[in-house]
């Protein structure tokens, strides 16, 4: 079996920047999962689905297909159906719309099977939410990376292109609302594993992140 190393944990926590540059550190394939309940959502709104119908959304999803392509510059390019729908995943609605559609049995079991796909195909850092409690429960090494909610929704607002319109404040409410809707739906909870190692990136750089996630690794 590939070596499989999951970091879950809120969002803006860094684990985006984290899992990529382990990933290269190790030459390990990366998997942004959340990129994966993004692509589900966009395209189902695209595609008018009706997520209270299980007949249209299952077969929406049967016909649906995802794929994550490293693109020239090192980042992650979600394709779906074809078409590269990156940038379009990336705006505050789809956040919020990938943590609902994320509370779907029918969406998180549709993930599972994709993800677990990859996972045996070569070695991997998969980030996401759920990777070393459900998806991954035997996975090799667990990290939960998670920092003070003031520090990631200064962070994520950094992040933000000045036409989002977005204030730290709308970003603070944002970020609260889905840690609460992720950490309190009945499917896949956000947690961390009880086998995860725990790492509170509030008070460290990533490259300090890094170094104590190597010295896990190669132990
Ligand atoms: O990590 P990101 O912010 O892109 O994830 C978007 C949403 O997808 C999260 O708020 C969460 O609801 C969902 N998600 C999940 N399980 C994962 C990854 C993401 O439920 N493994």
């Amino acid at each position: 079996e590939p070596i499989v190393i999951t970091i879950d944990g809120p969002a803006g926590a860094g684990k985006t920047t984290i899992s990529r540059n382990l990933a290269d550190l190790l030459s390990y394939r990366y998997v942004d999962t959340g990129a994966l309940y993004r692509g589900v959502a966009y395209c189902a709104e695209k595609a008018c689905v009706n997520l209270t119908d299980e007949k249209q959304l299952s077969s929406f999803l049967q016909n649906l297909k995802l794929s994550l392509v490293r693109d020239a510059a090192g980042g992650l390019k979600l394709v779906a159906d074809g078409e590269d729908i990156t940038a379009l995943i990336r705006t505050p609605a789809m956040s919020m719309a990938a943590s609902k559609v994320a509370a779907l049995p029918l969406v998180r079991s549709w993930l599972l099977e994709v993800q677990r796909k990859l996972g045996r195909e070569k070695a991997v850092v998969f980030e996401g939410r759920d990777m070393g409690t459900v998806v991954f429960p035997e996975a090799d090494v667990k990290f939960f990376l998670t920092a003070d909610l003031s520090v990631r929704a200064r962070r994520r607002y950094a992040e933000l292109p000045e036409e989002s319109g977005q204030s730290l404040d709308d970003v603070f409410a944002d970020m609260k609302k889905r840690d609460e809707q992720d950490a309190g739906r009945d499917l896949a909870p956000l947690v961390a594993a009880h086998d995860a190692i725990y790492i509170d990136a509030s008070k460290f750089t990533i490259d300090e992140v890094l170094g104590q996630m190597m010295v896990f690794v190669r132990a």
